[in-house]
């Protein structure tokens, strides 16, 4: 069953879902870059995808995973799984694809992470359709640019958005006080990346390119800020930290905090070894494994083609730029 809304209705509506949900939505606060929040009612970003993904609302940059206690007798340890219902609105097609990549990872692949799937199962995706192509984005290229996973899909329409409800939580959610139902034709829209990238044997051919001179010349200038692989919708490490409760001496917490394998003490393992000392080899780790190494693992990319790690990138390195020059001079036969 199909229906409509009126633009205008939109943040009525979100705002009627806060009474049984914690609403999360593309919003525009302040000077910040347009980023996923709880919405209470501040301007809503949906010019085109936000500067900052909605991973955080599935993997946080610092979550408690258990906290433990110790007396005399006893030593408890208390898991903290987060049960917050949610409803995630306005995330782009590439944004639900990259959460069937942390699906396959946290879900499927290394085993159910419980902290990750009770986020996701209380969760319901609305997702946008995009209109028009983004800064910086290639989804076109890696076969992301239609939304997958959604218990409801808004796509654009004039004054109107068209509602597409997928799931039964998603049609729960739509109220006759601001949705009608329509037999109108879904509508389409040809979307026209700026950016390309020649996927054909693109994980096979980079990783034949292990030393091949862009991976030197591009991370010369390369800062190890780690901006691309925060921004990331896909990019998953993370380190494990016991902090101490302040104020206590026998309680305690285990986090796990985003990480980055940009940085150099990332690859510092015991005996002060760093494995991955170098720009280079770094940035190459980066493209490597959104292209080639988690293709051998899963069948497909690990990149949703977003162009965030492009547009954040402070001395503009380009990992379409890095790709497409390897598979140029693949095909041209030079190495
Ligand atoms: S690698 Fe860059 S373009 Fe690809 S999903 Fe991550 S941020 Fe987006
Ligand atoms: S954002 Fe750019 S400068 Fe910073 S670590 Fe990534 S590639 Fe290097």
């Amino acid at each position: 069953m199909n229906y409509t809304i009126k633009k205008e209705l939109l943040p009525r509506f979100l705002l009627s879902l806060g009474k049984n949900f914690e609403v999360i939505a593309p919003v525009k606060e302040y000077a910040r870059p347009p980023s996923f929040e709880i919405f209470k009612g501040q301007e809503l970003f949906l010019d085109e995808r936000t500067t900052f993904s909605a991973k955080k609302f599935f993997r946080p940059s610092k979550e408690k995973i258990f906290s433990f206690k110790k007396d005399k007798a006893s030593f408890e340890i208390s898991p903290e799984i987060d049960t917050t219902k949610r409803v995630l609105f306005g995330i782009r097609p590439c944004g639900t694809h990259a959460l069937q990549a942390l699906d396959q990872l946290f879900v499927k692949f290394f085993g159910e992470d419980q902290f990750y799937s009770s986020r996701r199962k209380n969760t319901i995706i609305i997702a946008l359709q995009c209109s028009k192509a983004c800064k910086n984005g290639f989804c076109t290229s890696l076969g992301t640019s239609q939304a997958v996973g959604y218990d409801i899909l808004f796509l654009e329409r004039g004054a109107d958005f068209f509602v597409k409800a997928e799931t039964e939580a998603g049609k729960d959610l739509l109220d006759a006080e601001f949705f009608k139902h329509t037999s109108d034709a879904e509508p389409s829209f040809n979307l026209e990346c700026e950016k390309n990238l020649e996927t054909k044997d693109l994980g096979k051919n980079l990783y034949a390119n292990f030393n091949h001179p862009v991976w030197k010349q591009e991370s010369e200038r390369c800062l190890s800020c780690s901006s691309c692989t925060q921004i990331c919708p896909t990019c998953y490490c993370y380190r494990l930290n016991d902090d101490f409760v302040f104020g206590s001496d026998t309680e305690s917490e285990r986090n796990r905090t985003w990480d980055s394998c940009q940085l150099k003490r990332f690859t510092k393992v015991a005996g002060n070894h760093v494995f991955r000392p170098s720009r280079k080899g770094r940035l190459r780790q980066f493209v490597l494994h959104k292209f080639s190494y988690y293709e051998e693992n899963h069948g497909t990319h690990l990149c949703v083609g977003c162009g965030r790690c492009i547009t954040t990138c402070p001395v503009e390195i380009d990992l379409t730029f890095i790709a497409n020059k390897i598979q140029k001079d693949v095909s041209e036969g030079k190495k």
